[in-house]
């Protein structure tokens, strides 16, 4: 079996494309706050695809750079001003921060209706209990793949690898919501599951989000499943011009002849990611001018 390929790409074009059509019909646009603290390059790419994201969903996006030197007090303020500012809808601090900032601190920080990367517990709880104010971005564009790719999820059992408050926690509980595009039956394996190809055999749905690569080989997956890989881990390979390149946490040429349906790294969740971050900022937006 050869797998059909889900083009996290073109869905997420297509997403875009719907948010930009009900942004544009807002006064004031929609406007996304993003902060950077320090010059880490991945970071720094990160928000450029961001804004590029901004721009082609009809959001307003200011990028706010602060040197790596920048005290927690520093950001907290800086956060304080956005959250009383009428002219930002939503505010995201691109991780990793420096040493000297506490995340945590910073997510609490955040007005919970400015939190378009649904990272504050008050989102989180709302989200866990059944009323979602925002969807995390990563889990919320691995089920719009499910749904715009017409899989059924309702009744499949789904398993998650990975337990971050990021990708791995939020997945399993959305996938277990009694929703639509969810109604699934979950397990989630992590470093200390016994014997990890026993479960991820079984599963009709099987995402991975573990951070290395071949966390998952052909012989885990059963004939037919839908393999979501989240992974995003650059490796060096000197057969390409750059001398290294992204790949994800499921050996892609092994697993897409025992699957159905997979997603690429890159061009598969990464796009969905976000997408689903427009879409929060535009909730966020459509709340605040009802506020
Ligand atoms: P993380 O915080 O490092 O969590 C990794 C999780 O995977 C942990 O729960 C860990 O278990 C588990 N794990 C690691 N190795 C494992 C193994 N061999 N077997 C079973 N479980 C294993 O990572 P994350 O933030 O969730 O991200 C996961 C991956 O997704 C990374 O490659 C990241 O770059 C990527 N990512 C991509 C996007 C995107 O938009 N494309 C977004 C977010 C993350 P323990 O809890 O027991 O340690």
């Amino acid at each position: 079996m050869t797998a059909k390929v889900i083009d996290g790409r073109a869905i997420s074009a297509q997403i875009r494309n719907e948010i930009k059509a009900v942004a544009e019909a807002l006064e004031p646009t929609p406007h996304l706050h993003a902060v950077i603290v320090g010059d880490d390059p991945a970071s720094a790419l990160y928000v450029r695809n961001k804004e590029r994201a901004c721009a082609s969903s009809g959001v307003r996006s200011t990028v706010r750079r602060l040197p790596a030197t920048t005290s927690q007090d520093e950001l907290l303020a800086l956060i304080d001003d956005l959250n009383c500012s009428s002219d930002c809808d939503g505010i995201l601090v691109q991780s990793p921060v420096p040493r000297q900032i506490d995340e945590n601190a910073v997510i609490l920080a955040i007005d919970p209706a400015k939190d378009v990367d649904c990272f504050h517990p008050e989102n989180v709880g709302r989200m866990v209990a059944g009323s979602p104010r925002f969807l995390p971005c990563t889990p919320a564009g691995i089920q719009q793949l499910l749904i715009r790719s017409g899989i059924e999820i309702e009744g499949k059992h789904a398993v998650v690898v990975g337990r971050s408050n990021i990708v791995g926690k939020p997945m399993a509980n959305m996938l277990l919501q009694k929703a639509e595009g969810a109604n699934a039956t979950v397990t989630v394996c992590h470093t200390r599951t016994r014997d990890m190809a026993h479960f991820t055999k079984q599963a009709d749905i099987l995402i991975v989000a573990a951070g290395r690569p071949r966390t998952v080989t052909g012989e885990m997956v059963k004939l037919g499943a839908v393999v979501i890989d989240v992974g995003s881990n650059l490796i060096e390979d000197a057969s390409v011009p750059k001398g290294k390149r992204f790949v994800g946490d499921v050996a892609y040429d092994e697993v897409s002849q025992v699957a159905g349906w997979i997603t690429p790294v890159p061009g598969g969740v990464g796009p969905m990611t976000i997408a689903m971050l427009m879409q929060n900022t535009l909730t966020a937006a459509q709340h605040n001018r009802r506020r």
